[in-house]
């Protein structure tokens, strides 16, 4: 009988979430659930398998057999930081109905792998998922920090995610995570040009499919919001222009299983 359902992406905090459960509760009906978006960092699934052989508990890997982009073509909307039909679709529906069908609503209880800085996040996740009780140990004492999580996933002997040594916050969709802000997709041309250059051609495909002006990125400037396509910031970073104060904050954020 399942009794722990971890919502496991292969980042650091929800590794850090599975650790405390099972410090908590022992490994017994402990299960780690991933939802493949068929798109991940190569290094993001050796770390889910190796991470599960050392937690000694079983990982679950679910797919809807698409990825993000052929989500929008399927339901002809390009992803945003607003509006992310990928996630509802590859991540949250799937999670949610693998409980329903898996999981007894009275003893299950669903760990999400929020951290210290979003305790808040935790009641409109408590909302959205009732009468399924969840849980976010992360965001309880004591305080660990991205550095700590990484540190002790080291100790572990494990291998995290290779997008945190190129200094991404977030190591969803191989980096390219739609909801990211300017600084991670520069970041994302600067140290994977050849995956930029797949998300920059697919939304390029978006843009001819719907016949309009779509981008995943926008910019705002004196209170005006501009759409930045990925082939505007290629030209524009290549050409050896720098990130305003503004854009280079813009990392944007994920959450993608969570809301
Ligand atoms: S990580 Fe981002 S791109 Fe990937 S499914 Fe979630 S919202 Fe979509």
């Amino acid at each position: 009988m399942i009794k722990h359902l971890v919502m496991f992406s292969g980042g650091a905090c929800s590794y850090m979430a599975a650790k405390r459960v099972i410090e908590r509760h022992g490994k017994d009906g402990v299960v780690l659930l991933f939802a493949d978006t068929l798109i991940e960092d190569p290094t993001l699934y050796e770390f889910l398998d190796s991470s599960s052989k050392f937690l000694d508990v079983p990982l679950i890997k679910i797919s809807d057999g698409r990825t993000p982009f052929e989500v929008f073509e399927d339901v002809r909307f390009l992803g945003n930081s607003r509006i992310d039909p990928c996630s509802r679709i590859l991540k949250r529906d799937l999670l949610n109905k693998w409980r329903e069908d898996n999981c007894d609503v009275e003893t299950c209880l669903t760990h999400f792998g929020l951290d210290f800085n979003e305790p808040h996040r935790l009641r409109r996740v408590e909302e959205k998922h009732a009468p399924w009780k969840v849980a976010a140990y992360m965001t309880e004492l004591p305080v660990v920090t991205k550095e700590m999580m990484l540190q002790e996933i080291k100790d572990d002997g494990l291998v995290p995610c290779d997008l945190y040594n190129h200094g991404f916050s977030h190591a969803n969709c191989g980096g390219g995570c739609i909801k990211s802000g300017i600084a991670q997709f520069t970041l994302l041309l600067k140290t994977h040009p050849e995956r930029f250059a797949v998300w920059e051609k697919a939304e390029k495909n978006m843009r001819e499919m719907l016949g309009k002006d779509v981008s995943i990125l926008r910019n705002q400037k004196n209170g005006v919001r501009k759409n930045v396509t990925l082939e505007d910031l290629r030209i524009r970073i290549t050409g050896g222009d720098q990130l305003t104060f503004e854009e280079s904050c813009d990392f944007g954020g994920c959450g993608c299983a969570v809301e």
